[in-house]
């Protein structure tokens, strides 16, 4: 039996748009093509993001559109203790440290680990950062290519643990790949930029290292990349069916689907993309 196993990671601040669909289509394709099992996940670690019943919403927008997932889906909010338990780990290990530098303070600057010799304990809620250092984490991305970058110097010591008491993204996604045996990443390229820092605390968890395979992000007429804060049209609600929209997505993803295929149903596109994924280098 194939160990390939994906995932899809939606955060429920809103409904899936066009943007969110390549996302779920192309993780879905690369995993369940080669036999693989697909995992979803909702990220709803930020209580100020999320709204109410769009979990459901997204879940049945995944089935309509003929996604459907292996197992039970896992809630991060479910996972608290097991994030805690790694910020202690790294804390064990003096790899971590508490800071209370206001955001204005650090401004948009690579945090330069101010509070690293400070002991931070002037405010109630200090945040907690990782300690980086100096060595460059190289990998490379199934389309992408080779991506290097030297955390420490292009982003500083970041954030684990938020103020207000909020796991941070970096190191809840990292926790649960792990526990979910995730073994490829495929996402949108707008979060590239973070998988340095993810494959960084892996390694300092001693975690094993999925492939990354980052799509290339749809984007509106402005150039701007689609996304729920800025209204995208939500793919339940538009004027094209879904297996127009599948066929688009498709499209949108390199592969080349027969004109008719938009006509068929939506089980036979999600078909035909398994039948012909490929990760288009060209594109
Ligand atoms: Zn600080």
């Amino acid at each position: 039996m194939s160990t390939v196993r994906g995932r899809f990671a939606p955060t429920p601040s809103g409904p899936l748009h066009f943007g969110s669909l390549i996302a779920a289509l192309g993780s879905y394709l690369h995993s369940k093509s080669r036999g693989g099992q697909w995992f979803v996940r909702i990220d709803d670690l930020d209580n100020d993001r999320t709204i109410p019943g769009i979990d459901s919403e997204i879940l049945k927008t995944l089935e309509t559109f003929g996604l459907h997932w292996d197992g039970e889906v896992l809630y991060q909010s479910s996972r608290i203790a097991a994030y805690n338990e790694a910020i202690e780990r790294l804390s064990e290990k003096d790899l971590t440290y508490r800071c209370s530098c206001s955001r204005k303070e650090i401004g948009n600057q690579p945090y330069p680990g101010t509070c690293r010799k400070r002991l931070s304990n002037d405010k109630n809620n200090p945040s907690i950062r990782i300690l980086t250092n100096n060595k460059t984490i190289e990998f490379h991305d199934l389309k992408q290519g080779h991506f290097r970058q030297n955390i420490e110097a292009e982003i500083g010591d970041f954030v684990i643990k938020r103020a207000d008491g909020y796991i941070a993204y970096h190191l809840a996604t990292v926790v649960d790949d792990q526990w979910q045996k995730i073994t490829e990443v495929v996402r949108g390229a707008d979060l590239l930029d973070s998988t340095p820092r993810q494959i960084y605390i892996q390694k300092l968890l001693g975690f094993p290292q999925p492939e990354f395979l980052h799509l290339p992000v749809a984007t509106d007429k402005n150039g701007q990349k689609l996304n729920k804060s800025t209204g995208a049209l939500r793919i339940d609600q538009n004027p094209y069916c879904p297996s127009q929209l599948i066929c688009k997505a498709l499209n949108f993803l390199g592969q080349n689907t027969p004109e008719n295929l938009q006509h068929k149903s939506v089980d036979k596109c999600i078909q035909w993309g398994l039948d012909h994924w490929i990760i288009n280098n060209k594109k």
